[in-house]
């Protein structure tokens, strides 16, 4: 069996039969990987605490390609981070960034580039400089590597560009904004200000490690959690669970 090794993260994992661990991670050079961790459960010394999500590994895996699971044979440690289990709202924060990378992406599917995000805002998370409204701009960079950028720059229906002297509304099956011209031929339009329309177009030509400096007013943050929640279900079928939680705690 060809054995691969790559840096991943894990993004959940949970106890199978009697000693092994089921664990999905996001990998670098492949992707999403699925992997049993045979023994993880009773023996430490193989995987330690490896397994728990957020940390970044060094991981061997051996993959027989017709199987779906990989078996991952040795997990070391290149980055854990304790600090994000022990808060509960880092905790909160952070699971609903693994969930949306676990939910969003395809198996196997290589975008070395989602693995430089998770990491970046795991890290940044741990930060003291932390705020909820990242967790847009997190969502929106996935949302445009996977191929569904929400549209800010111009109309989704005449393509014309953004006109800052219009009023527009934001159409979650168009996945973009409306002009006032178009806006009859889309229903269910949902608010969104100029405002905070240029504060996401800025946002989507930032390079990702400059995008904490981007800062949010109440209306932008209101507006943003919104349409991304919208959009997030409309593309999943569902809401997230992690979400669920963020918004009781709230
Ligand atoms: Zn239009």
């Amino acid at each position: 069996m060809p054995q691969h090794m790559t840096q991943a993260i894990v993004l959940h994992a949970i106890d199978y039969a009697e000693s092994d661990r089921i664990v999905s991670l996001y990998s670098l050079d492949f992707g999403k990987l699925r992997g049993i961790a045979k023994g993880a459960k009773k023996s430490l010394r193989r995987f330690g605490s490896s397994l728990e999500p957020f940390t970044c590994n060094e991981v061997t895996f051996s993959d027989r390609e017709t199987h779906g699971l990989v078996r991952l044979e040795r997990c070391r440690i290149l980055r854990a981070y304790p600090e994000i289990a022990c808060d509960v709202k880092r905790l909160v924060l952070g699971s609903y960034l693994l969930e949306l990378v676990d939910t969003l992406t395809a198996e196997k599917e290589h975008h070395p580039e989602i693995f430089d995000l998770l990491l970046f805002f795991i890290d940044l998370l741990t930060g003291r400089e932390f705020r909820e409204e990242l967790l847009r701009l997190f969502e929106l960079r996935l949302f445009g590597y996977l191929g569904y950028q929400p549209q800010f720059q111009h109309c989704a229906l005449c393509r014309e560009p953004f006109d800052v002297q219009g009023v527009y509304g934001f159409s979650i099956q168009r996945g973009g904004i409306v002009c006032p011209r178009c806006e009859g031929q889309a229903a269910g339009l949902l608010p969104l200000s100029n405002g905070t329309i240029r504060l996401l177009q800025q946002a989507q030509g930032l390079e990702f490690s400059k995008l904490q400096r981007l800062f949010f007013s109440q209306m932008a943050r209101d507006e943003s959690r919104r349409i991304f929640s919208r959009f997030l279900e409309f593309h999943i079928g569902h809401r997230p669970r992690s979400l669920e939680i963020m918004e009781q705690l709230s």
